[in-house]
């Protein structure tokens, strides 16, 4: 078996999408299709023909572009079942547990609730990938705007606990920006302080910081860190339980 090819399709501000091309049988998806167009360029310059959408969420920069590739393609939406009445044109609904097939490789459904209550993520484990929509950025984590901060950190302790060498496809490139936060409740974190020379050089250069890997978020997202003093000590919230110390790092960056 061939591993995935995975094209990153930068699109509008910063929102990435994720072509997955099997090439034995041909399969093709699109994670989030925010836009058409994008889409339909990659796939005419390659010569791959769209099989399959799998949807994170519902945002509308997520699932914009369903109904008009459902109907240039005649393909098969994927999508989180808690949110199956506000995915458009979804046909196969999708919970924690599931697996779905992409020719032969076959991705592990996780319900990981928080940005959205039905938020879902896609792990191809033996391509070692993570689709995670908005649920973990790198060096961020998607804003709470239906889940709980409780609920969230639940779903980053399940996303964490997969292998660390999987390699996370987040949605939107936000690493500069998080980055600052990050440095403002842990300045002394060394391994922080170097991701964050290696994105400045990166988007100097226009390139992405993403994919990232869920070793390097260990070590430098605060969101995925609540255990460190450091950050403990600058939040005010030394010895608390985890998930407080998660919601108040979440809540100083709403403000931030
Ligand atoms: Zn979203
Ligand atoms: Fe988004």
């Amino acid at each position: 078996m061939s591993a995935l090819e995975i094209i990153q399709i930068p699109v509008m501000q910063d929102n990435y999408l994720y072509l997955i091309h099997d090439s034995a049988s041909g399969d093709t998806a699109i994670v989030d299709p925010a836009l058409e167009d994008p889409v339909v360029a990659e796939l005419d310059k390659r010569g791959w023909r769209l099989t399959h959408i799998l949807n994170t969420h519902h945002h509308w920069d997520h699932t914009g572009a369903n109904l008009a590739l459902k109907d240039r393609y005649g393909l098969t939406i994927i999508g989180p079942k808690a949110e199956a009445d506000r995915i458009p044109g979804i046909d196969i609904q999708v919970d924690e547990g599931d697996s779905v097939m992409l020719g032969d490789h076959s991705a592990d459904v996780y319900f990981v609730p928080g940005h959205t209550s039905g938020h879902i993520a896609y792990h191809f484990s033996g391509d070692t990938a993570l689709f995670c929509g908005d649920t973990i950025f790198s060096l961020g984590c998607g804003r709470l705007f239906e889940g709980t901060p409780a609920q969230m950190w639940t779903s980053l302790q399940k996303l964490m606990a997969l292998p660390d060498d999987t390699q996370l496809y987040c949605a939107h490139e936000y690493t500069a920006a998080n980055g600052a936060f990050a440095l403002s409740v842990e300045p002394n974190n060394r391994a922080l302080t170097d991701r964050m020379d290696e994105v400045t050089a990166l988007r100097a250069d226009g390139k992405p910081t993403v994919p990232t890997t869920l070793a390097q978020e260990k070590a430098t997202n605060p969101f995925l860190r609540p255990t460190s003093p450091e950050i403990q000590a600058s939040v005010g919230m030394q010895g608390a339980p985890l998930a407080d110390v998660f919601k108040e790092i979440r809540h100083r960056k709403d403000n931030f």
